[in-house]
Order: C-alpha cells, then sequence, then structure tokens
C-alpha cells in the first residue's frame, strides 16, 4: 500500500460564480411560477404525494431468519505461516482456540493477489473477470494514461451486486467498517464507513508535509516547508487546490511557530488553537478549516508530530484527513454516520491507508515515531470495532484491519515487530469471543498471506531487451507515465504489479498489433517470461503466466491486462514497472525498508480462513465466503 500517486489530486471549485447565476435564474424563475395560484395547488398534491411515497418505502421490516449474528473481521494479509509460528510461540491463544476446536483453512486468493482486487472478490463474490477489477493501476488505452484504481469515476466501475447489496434486499442489517474500495461509500440497509481508496483532502493517497529548516529533499512524496533558523515564524499550510473564475489556486491556513529552546518545547497556533509539543510527541487531532470563499469550507483533521526541536527545527504535519464530522465527500452510509461516530469516539483517521509508510520511508519518522502512531490508528479503529459491534444483535457485521498488511511490508526483516501487532489481532478475537453470544458466528480471513522481497523486477526493461517495448531514438531508458515508448514499434508493455499489455491496434491508441496476431503473440510472451533467470541467484523469476482466456475474463475487456505475471515469492514488479517506467536494469536488489510483499503468484500468498463454528469448506476462495455466510441468512436472490 502506499503505492503511487499518478493521480493529480482534487481541484475544488469556488461556488461563488455558480451561486450568483442560480439565484438570477431562481428568482426569475419562482415569480413566473406563482403568477397562476392553479399551479400553487398542484405543487402542494405533488409534494404531499412524494412525502407519502418516501414513508411507504421505509416502512421496512426485518426478516432476518439466521439465529444470531455473523461477525466477520477482515485481517489484511495476515499469513498462514507466521500465524502458525506465533501460535507456537504461544502469542495467539484466541486463534489456537479457533484453529483447534472451530475452523481453519488456508484461503485461495485472487489472481492477482492484490488488495484492492481480493476485497472486490470478497465483496461481490466472484472472481476479477466478474467484478472487473484488475491491478491498483489501471490504464486508459485510448491515451495510454495511468490512474489508482480508486479514482471515483473508475471505482464506480466495479460490477456485480456486493453482499451488502444483497443483504439488503433481504432486510439483513449490515454494518461494513473500512472495507477497501468502499469509496464512495454505497448506500445500504445498515450503515458503511469507507475504507481504503479514501483519499486525504488533497485528493491523494496520503501526502504529509514536513516544515523544515535542514535542506529540502527535492525527491520527497510530501510537501516541504522552509522554515528559518530563529524563534517565531509565520508560515502556511498548504491545503486543497480550487478554480475560481478560471484561476487554480492553493487555499492556506496560517501557522504560527515558537520555539523555547530553554523549556525544550514548541509551541504551535493554528486557528485558534495553541499545541504544545515535546521532541518526539505526536499532538492529538487538530481541526483546520480551509476557505476557498465565503460559502465553501474544506473542513480537514491533521496531527503534528514534533521531530527535532534544535539545532534543526523539523516539524511532520500527517495527511489532512477529512473531517469525519463534516467531510467534504461522503465518507460514510448514511451521510451522519460518520459525524455520529466521532460524538461517540472522537476524531479517527479517514484516510484509506492511514499508516503513512513514505513518512517511514524517507526518514521523516524513525520506528520509535511510526509504531507509536500505528499503535494509536489500531486503537482509533479498536473503539470504534467494539462500540458499534455491541449495539448489532441481528445481521452482518464487518470490519476490517490493515495494520498486519502494513507492519508486514515494513518489518519483515524483523519478525518480532509483526508478531507483536498479530497478537494485538489475537486479543481483538478473545474480546470479541466474550461478546459473542452461542449462536453468532464469527469469521476471520485476510485477503492474501507475505513473504520476503528481496528483487525488484523491471518488466518493461525486459521487454525492452527482448524486442517487445523499443524506446523512442535508441534511448536506454523512459521515465514514468510510458514515457519514450515508441508505440509505433511496441509490441507489448507493463503497467501496475502484475500485468503486462499488447500494443493492439484497435484498442491501444498507437496499437501495431494486428488482433489476428495477438494470440500467437501470447503465446510466445509467455513462453520467454516463463522462461527468466535471476543472473544473481540462478532463480527462476516467473512461476506463471496466465491469458484472458485461462481466466475467463472477456476478449473485449479493455481494462485486463493480456497477461497475467505470477512472480516466484522474493521477486516482484517493480514501483517503476508499475508506473511505466523503463529504467536501465532488469534486476534490483531490494534494500529499502519495505521489505515484505505479496505481488507474487497467487499460489506463493494464500491468506488465511478461521471460524468458531466448523465452516466445513474444502479449500476455499475468497470468493465462496460472503455467498457462504448469506446462505446462513436463507438468503432469497431477488
Ligand atoms: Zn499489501
Amino acid at each position: 500500500m502506499g503505492y503511487i500517486d499518478p493521480g493529480t489530486g482534487y481541484v475544488f471549485s469556488s461556488i461563488v460564480p455558480v451561486i450568483l447565476g442560480f439565484l438570477a435564474t431562481f428568482i426569475v424563475t419562482i415569480m413566473a411560477f406563482f403568477a397562476k395560484r392553479k399551479n400553487l395547488i398542484v405543487l402542494i398534491i405533488i409534494i404531499a404525494l412524494i412525502a407519502t411515497m418516501i414513508l411507504m418505502f421505509n416502512k421496512k421490516t426485518i426478516s432476518n431468519k439466521a439465529k444470531g449474528r455473523v461477525v466477520i473481521l477482515g485481517i489484511d494479509g495476515m499469513d498462514p505461516n507466521i500465524l502458525s509460528q506465533a501460535i507456537e510461540k504461544k502469542l495467539m491463544p484466541n486463534f489456537k482456540k479457533l484453529k483447534e476446536k472451530g475452523y481453519y483453512s488456508e484461503l485461495q486468493t485472487t489472481i492477482p493477489p492484490q488488495s484492492p482486487v481480493a476485497w472486490a472478490s470478497f465483496a461481490t463474490g466472484t472472481d476479477p473477470s466478474e467484478h472487473g477489477i484488475y491491478d491498483f493501476i489501471v490504464r486508459d488505452p485510448k491515451n495510454y494514461q495511468l490512474d489508482l484504481v480508486w479514482m471515483e469515476n473508475i471505482k464506480s466501475a466495479i460490477r456485480g451486486e456486493t453482499f451488502w447489496q444483497k443483504a439488503g434486499k433481504n432486510n439483513i442489517d449490515t454494518t461494513v467498517l473500512f472495507l477497501p474500495n468502499t469509496f464512495p461509500p454505497n448506500s445500504l440497509y445498515g450503515r458503511m464507513i469507507s475504507g481504503m481508496g479514501t483519499p486525504d483532502i488533497l485528493g491523494t493517497a496520503g501526502k504529509f508535509s514536513l516544515f523544515t529548516t535542514k535542506k529540502l529533499n527535492k525527491n520527497s512524496r510530501g510537501n516541504q516547508v522552509s522554515l528559518d533558523n530563529i524563534e517565531t515564524q509565520m508560515v502556511n499550510i498548504p491545503g486543497p487546490r480550487y478554480q475560481a473564475f478560471n484561476e487554480k489556486k492553493v487555499t492556506n491556513i496560517p501557522l504560527k511557530i515558537q520555539r523555547n529552546k530553554e523549556k525544550k518545547e514548541l509551541i504551535l497556533i493554528v486557528q485558534n488553537q495553541k499545541i504544545i509539543l515535546k521532541e518526539g510527541k505526536f499532538s492529538d487531532w487538530i481541526k483546520l478549516e480551509f476557505k476557498i470563499d465565503f460559502f465553501t469550507k474544506i473542513n480537514g483533521i491533521a496531527k503534528f508530530y514534533l521531530k527535532q526541536l534544535s539545532p534543526d527545527l523539523e516539524i511532520y504535519l500527517s495527511p489532512i484527513n477529512f473531517d469525519p464530522s463534516k467531510p467534504i465527500k461522503d465518507i460514510s452510509y448514511p451521510k451522519a454516520y460518520s459525524k455520529d461516530l466521532v460524538k461517540e469516539y472522537g476524531l479517527f483517521y479517514t484516510q484509506g491507508l492511514p499508516h503513512d509508510t513514505w513518512a517511514l520511508e524517507e526518514g521523516v519518522f524513525d520506528d520509535r515515531a511510526f509504531l507509536e502512531n500505528a499503535e494509536s490508528i489500531f486503537k482509533e479503529r479498536e473503539v470504534i470495532y467494539f462500540g458499534e459491534l455491541v449495539k448489532q444483535k441481528t445481521g452482518i457485521f464487518f470490519s476490517y484491519f490493515g495494520i498486519t498488511d502494513t507492519i508486514s511490508h515494513m518489518y519483515w526483516k524483523d519478525p518480532e515487530v509483526i508478531f507483536k501487532f498479530y497478537k494485538k489481532i489475537d486479543d481483538i478475537v478473545g474480546k470479541t469471543l466474550s461478546k459473542l453470544n452461542k449462536e453468532d458466528t464469527l469469521i476471520i480471513l485476510s485477503d492474501h498471506g507475505f513473504a520476503g522481497f528481496d528483487w525488484e523486477f523491471n518488466l518493461n526493461s525486459w521487454l525492452r531487451d527482448d524486442g517487445y517495448l523499443v524506446l523512442k531514438d535508441g534511448a536506454e531508458t523512459g521515465g514514468t507515465l510510458l514515457d519514450q515508448v515508441d508505440w509505433e514499434k511496441t509490441k507489448a508493455y507493463a503497467i501496475g504489479y502484475n500485468g503486462v499489455y499488447l500494443n493492439l491496434k484497435g484498442r491501444e491508441e498507437g496499437g501495431i498489433v494486428e488482433k489476428k496476431d495477438s494470440q500467437a503473440l501470447e503465446e510466445k510472451l509467455k513462453k520467454d517470461l516463463l522462461q527468466i533467470i535471476n543472473p544473481n541467484d540462478n532463480s527462476k523469476v516467473i512461476k506463471n503466466a496466465y491469458t484472458k482466456e485461462e481466466l475467463k475474463i472477456k476478449n473485449d475487456d479493455s481494462n485486463s491486462p493480456d497477461l497475467f505475471v505470477g512472480y516466484f515469492k522474493g521477486i516482484r514488479s517493480s514501483w517503476d514497472t508499475a508506473v511505466g517506467a523503463t529504467p536501465k536494469n532488469i534486476f534490483n536488489k531490494r534494500v529499502d525498508k519495505w521489505s515484505g510483499d505479496h505481488l507474487f503468484d497467487a499460489s506463493e500468498v494464500p491468506g488465511v480462513l478461521l471460524s468458531n463454528k466448523n465452516l466445513k469448506l474444502k479449500n476455499p476462495q475468497i470468493t465462496q465466503i460472503m455467498p457462504f455466510v448469506l446462505k446462513l441468512f436463507k438468503y432469497e436472490n431477488r
């Protein structure tokens, strides 16, 4: 996660020009309408009819036939091997109990084993061929532009009915907390708060800011704001961009910074809030209100962290999350649900990927800061989960925990840290079991497992060396977003983490591969891919390569890769590949903090499935779980 940000983020609009236009039209229309009295009577009758209809449709009766609730915990990236090691170390007594007395199995994940793909399969009970989500990254063949799969226009493209839509048709009360791919939220018979895919208020996956007296890091993925090495100063917190009267602007909030070296503390003053920070400490949530114009305000929340007070001053500001008590975009259903959660449990991270792995990778966070933050995020989610769980007596209750995935990515080489968070999940399960009634079913699943990430594979560079991809004017390297690719000579290119696309005539803007030749080309590519050897350790690189036909994907589904690459664990597509770059080397030794991964062949990283009841499912797949749960409720396919 925290993968990339090819999108350009939000640009909000000032509504002043719109309001002026609207007011004028409105007044003229109303005056014309009420010139006739008969029209007024017609209007009253119509309003009365609509009100009656709304009341009638709202009168649903609960027809829940299952005994008890079904509580489902989605534990992102929980791996069967680590789980059994943790059980052996006696760190997970509750999982041990479920494994021995209830149900346990490895869970087959999707091809490819990426979180948005796997959770879409969980939600719909269908393979990617049906729901149409194939990767974190999508490309538009019309212009080769890239985007994150969660950008709002694309996300709405998940095909098929979700379990909460099916449950709703049967009046089964349903709660969905923080499930990936649920931004914007759907309406349902119950309540939902959006999960992975929810951006910060800038429209990015989570852009932090660093205020620093040090030299600015030009390659940072965060905002960098330069400070003077003095006692008191004013700076601006950069906010969302907006457009007013054809002009693009950035909103700002002034921030006063006062350094007290004697007391070893920092005083921050922002919008009448005073924050006193010691070195190495986080602030509570701060409310930030960005004003675009008199009518339009964008409300956010963020946390400060004082990295260093002196000799240099370094202040981290978290990505600015939607304020769940007044979000500018809907992040829950009903709309007021996020506000209700704040009232009961306080402010919380709304950003879909709340863990700031970018800050950790860039050294803005050290391990202590990152892990302290991770624990506070965990606590926020835990409080919401248990608070909401005890309120619901029937139906389906789903909650998602992403910490296991993040920690396994960042601390693969430090298993003690991973075990610590697995143990926290065990505590959650123990406490959950104590709150369940005898008839209640608990189901725990992960979307995929994990393995070490030792080598990055530059798939486009391999395609270049094998003549499938050609760069312009004999260039050796090409930048991100398919820079320098010579479309007149290129037969295949790679985008995302597991996909190769043919440069197909009629589909791609500059396509050259004739439809009649595509199958032969796919076969040759597949053969070549399966033979790749990593010369650094003489190991095979690719375990499986699947064609669309093999995965039952319709030929005319232009969002799908033409070949899905399934790597052996330990090596996977590089970040450069995901965003369409062509670096010089094919293989890079992985040295970064991000050292664990799962974007391999699906068979390398199965997830887990556990329950307090014997589910009697043999070789279960992630697509089977929710159809199984709905059957418990004698779900009727209406
Ligand atoms: Zn992951």
